[in-house]
């Protein structure tokens, strides 16, 4: 795992690299991936930039719909008025119309109009059908007897209601026309146009006060997301640190489990991950003190041996013969202790388990038959118990497993004393198959009874070592039991001395 992420990030430190080493120009590079890129490629800028980006985004599209939905009720609430009092006046003046008579219209035309737009700004034009006007109440730009020509009274003309909400020259302005109808017969048309300067006046400030409002929102997120980014990415520096440390080899250093949960959970992970490497780094220096330490022993003893033969005179045959024969013995242990190494090493290194299925009490006979001119030799009794109703075949790996029994039942005739005896037997229970062994030798105080599985570990140093003892049979019979899944322990036997007790799954 840890080989894809670091090969995927040399791919695309790689592909970076080839990037700026083709970009012409020194100054695109820098901006590229100078100290800017440095600065803004990391958890906190992204996750302040995010979350501004999110708050202008939902604020400008705020302002504009805000904006938009106010101007657009605002104009369409005038257009309204204006049309409803355009109405009034086109109505009025229908049932007062006399075609011909301008002077006349413009009197009754200009009292309905002061009438109805008396109060407002708005202006008021009426026109014949030939664009002549028959009354303007703008005193000022009086178009009175004068073509008026406009698009919306045009459409008015035309026999539609017509408005332009804007006018094109001063922007400020909404117009109105509607047509004058008498008789079924369109006669003339009212145009109406108010300034509304008033409405744009106030949409200016609504929007001014909507950016203020906005930058100020900005302002305070801003500062809000600093705030949740330090939080967010302290711990993960100080993991970051912690985790430098121990690449440099120090254990010593602790993450504070504090913070939000997963943050919390995260400092508890790498916390355990130092305990562990902890506890393994003190393992491994031990191992390694542990070996040498038991190397040196048995080449202590062919040097002290090699020097004497060297020093002595006239050394006579049968002198030669019994330093070579203990020089022999020291290699013996030292071959041995190699190939208890290896196993183990082997076993640490998850080593392939060959199974198939096996009579674990013809197993248990096969150890038993091997190792008895051993236990004939100290008047051990060694025999092995088979219940006949309960056998059955276990799925394992019979040299591994072949390997613990033996440990075990030479334990138990390496340790018990002259005239004692050693059982093994097998038992099968609730899917599990138990092997036992058990004698009566001297036994194992509580205290160590989980201590002698751990390796080079043994009770009575220089009587294991007299019996050719590694302190390496327990920890390897341990480690093949585990790798079957299966458990073991030791326990006090009924009658003194102890029994060791392998429990397999079937
Ligand atoms: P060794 O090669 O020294 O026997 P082991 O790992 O097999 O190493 O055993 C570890 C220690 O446990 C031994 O040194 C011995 O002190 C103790 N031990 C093992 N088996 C027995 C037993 N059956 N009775 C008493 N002590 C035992």
């Amino acid at each position: 795992m840890l080989d894809i992420i670091t090969r995927k990030h040399e791919k695309r430190r790689g592909f970076i690299k080839s990037i700026r080493d083709s970009l012409p120009l020194s100054w695109a590079k820098r901006a590229l991936y100078g100290p800017v890129y440095r600065w803004t490629h990391n958890i906190r800028f992204t996750m302040v930039a995010t979350y501004i980006a999110v708050t202008l985004i939902t604020l400008v599209l705020m302002c504009v719909y805000v904006i938009g939905v106010l101007s657009e009720n605002l104009y369409s609430e005038k257009t309204t008025i204006l049309y409803s009092k355009a109405n009034i006046i086109s109505q009025t003046a229908a049932e007062d119309w006399i075609s011909g008579d301008d002077d006349l219209m413009n009197l009754r035309i200009g009292a309905i109009i002061d009438h109805q737009l008396a109060g407002t700004n708005v202006r008021g034009v009426v026109t014949n059908v030939s664009y002549t006007v028959l009354y303007d109440n703008n005193n000022e730009a009086n178009m009175n007897k004068k073509v008026f020509m406009r698009n919306v009274l045009k459409r008015a003309l035309d026999g539609e209601q017509a408005d332009s909400s804007i006018d094109a020259d001063s922007g400020k302005t909404i117009s109105v026309s509607v047509p004058i109808e008498k008789d079924g017969e369109i006669v003339g048309g009212v145009y109406l146009s108010e300034n509304v300067s008033s409405i744009s006046d106030t949409i200016g400030t609504i929007r001014k006060s909507l950016i203020v409002f906005s930058v100020l929102i900005i302002f305070i997120i801003g500062l809000m997301s600093i705030a949740a980014s330090f939080i967010v990415t302290q711990p993960i520096t100080e993991f970051i640190s912690v985790a430098k440390s121990i690449s440099k080899g120090d254990f010593s250093k602790r993450a504070k489990v504090k913070g939000m949960r997963e943050i919390a959970q995260m400092g508890e992970a790498l916390n355990f991950m130092c305990d562990e490497l902890n506890a393994l780094d003190a393992k491994r220096k031990n191992f390694v003190s542990d070996v040498s330490h038991e190397l040196k022993t048995p080449m202590a003893g062919i040097k002290l041996l090699c020097d004497s033969l060297v020093e002595a005179d006239h050394p006579d045959i049968a002198t030669i013969r019994e330093f070579l024969g203990d020089m022999s013995e020291e290699i013996d242990r030292l071959t041995r202790l190699i190939n208890r190494l290896l196993t183990l090493s082997r076993l640490d290194a998850g080593a392939e388990l060959s199974v198939s299925e096996v009579d674990i009490s013809a197993l248990l006979e096969g150890v038993v038959r091997s190792l008895d001119n051993i236990a004939n030799e100290k008047n051990i009794s060694l025999s092995s118990e088979r219940n006949e109703s309960e056998t059955g075949l276990v799925a394992v790996d019979y040299d591994k497993i072949y390997e613990c029994v033996y440990n075990l039942v030479e334990n138990g005739i390496k340790y018990t004393p002259e005239g004692g005896s050693v059982i093994a037997r097998t038992k099968y229970i609730n899917n599990e198959c138990i092997i036992e062994v058990e004698d009566n030798g001297p036994g194992i105080p509580d205290n160590e009874k989980t201590k002698i599985f751990d390796r080079f570990y043994r009770l009575d140093d220089s009587r294991a070592r007299d019996t050719g003892g590694t302190g390496l049979g327990l920890a390897i019979t341990k480690e093949a039991v585990l790798l079957h899944n299966g458990t073991i322990r030791v326990e006090d036997a009924p009658g003194g001395g102890s029994i060791f007790i392998i429990t397999l799954p079937v």
